[in-house]
């Protein structure tokens, strides 16, 4: 046996609906399913080839030299074309080769099937990237449907997360379906996703986490973002009386983008500007909220000790009015009194 393809008897094949056997929707050509994270094989179906490459089983073209999906070397004489084409029967022509080796490809090809060289794809529709492989990835994906690995990025502070979920449940604070996710850029919440909380990965895996950034001040982080996140995921509490006595006019929803991170390992009330928590809570409505948010979470809503810090720091009256509107809107989500 010779040959680098499998041949197939040609037979009615009905047009498969692209799921996965979980039962989850697939786009073409997905190595992974995004959802169960099961390794996809997309074959000649519905047959338009008649070739499948040998290593890995998905739908070639006869003209190929080289199998676009796993880089494998599939010339054969007789049917590989020697000069590239832009695109064969069975595929699209999409881009040329990054490489100019005069050959097209279709999205999202890893390898040129001409000269088997490494292919960049923007995957421009997407809701960000991949910590793992710096593909598209949405933010509902648990896998990453590229590379197969966690696409949230979630299990690359496994410790950091543990902890804040732990702060919130003895903080009595109810999970309203938040989801942190790793993306490169910035940390920040999307008022349009309120639920979706995205950490700089930076501080994890790139050249910032190289500062040893303690994971005591990504549990900090965290705990602001999610001040965010609760207030867009209560947005009709800020215009109660109750909210705006203290919090202000949070006017317009804005993207918050925070360069602060450094502030956010202090545990400690800050003792400058009597009437907020931290300088940086003076920025913003909203990010005064985020601030109270993160020192009433990381202070296990622990009211008395908190109040008596606010004391001893000689904080203004109002400074504890923002935990106590906190800590009984707290209470009323979860129909206490
Ligand atoms: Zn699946
Ligand atoms: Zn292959
Ligand atoms: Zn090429
Ligand atoms: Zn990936
Ligand atoms: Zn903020």
């Amino acid at each position: 046996m010779s040959s680098t393809r499998r041949r197939k008897s040609r037979h009615p094949v009905p047009t498969p609906e692209l799921r996965c056997k979980c039962g989850h929707e697939l786009k073409r050509f997905w190595p992974y399913c995004p959802s169960c994270g099961r390794a996809q094989v997309w074959r000649d179906e519905p047959p338009a080839t008649d070739a499948e490459c040998y290593k890995c089983g998905w739908v070639v073209s006869d003209f190929y030299s080289f199998c676009p999906w796993c880089g494998a070397d599939i010339f054969e004489e007789g049917f590989s074309r020697e000069k590239p084409m832009k695109a064969p029967k069975g595929f699209r022509f999409d881009a040329r080769c990054d490489w100019g080796c005069g050959g097209g490809v279709q999205y999202p090809m890893p390898y040129c099937p001409w000269c088997s060289r490494e292919q960049d794809w923007e995957d421009d529709w997407y809701d960000g990237s991949c910590t793992h492989c710096e593909r598209g990835v949405n933010d509902w994906m648990d896998t990453c449907p590229w590379c197969g690995e966690d696409a949230t990025g979630q299990s690359l502070i496994p410790r950091a997360l543990r902890r804040v979920r732990r702060l919130l449940l003895v903080s009595g604070i109810k999970d309203w379906g938040y989801r942190v996710v790793l993306r490169p850029g910035v940390s920040g919440v999307d008022p349009k996703y309120p639920k979706i909380v995205e950490i700089e990965q930076d501080y994890v895996v790139g050249a910032r986490s190289r500062k040893e950034i303690p994971w005591t001040t990504l549990v900090g982080l965290i705990c602001h973002e999610l001040g965010h996140s609760f207030l867009y995921h209560h947005w009709s509490w800020t215009r109660s009386d109750a909210f705006k006595r203290v919090f202000g006019e949070v006017h317009k929803a804005y993207r918050v983008r925070d360069d602060a991170w450094v502030s956010f390992q202090r545990r400690r009330v800050s003792t400058v500007r009597p009437q907020y928590v931290s300088a940086y809570a003076g920025t913003h409505p909203l990010e005064d909220f985020a601030e109270t948010f993160r020192f009433y979470v990381v202070r296990r809503g622990r009211m008395r000790e908190l109040l008596a810090e606010l004391g001893r720091k000689r904080k203004e009256p109002i400074a504890y009015e923002k935990f106590l509107a906190l800590h009984h809107y707290v209470r009323s989500l979860r129909g206490w009194r």
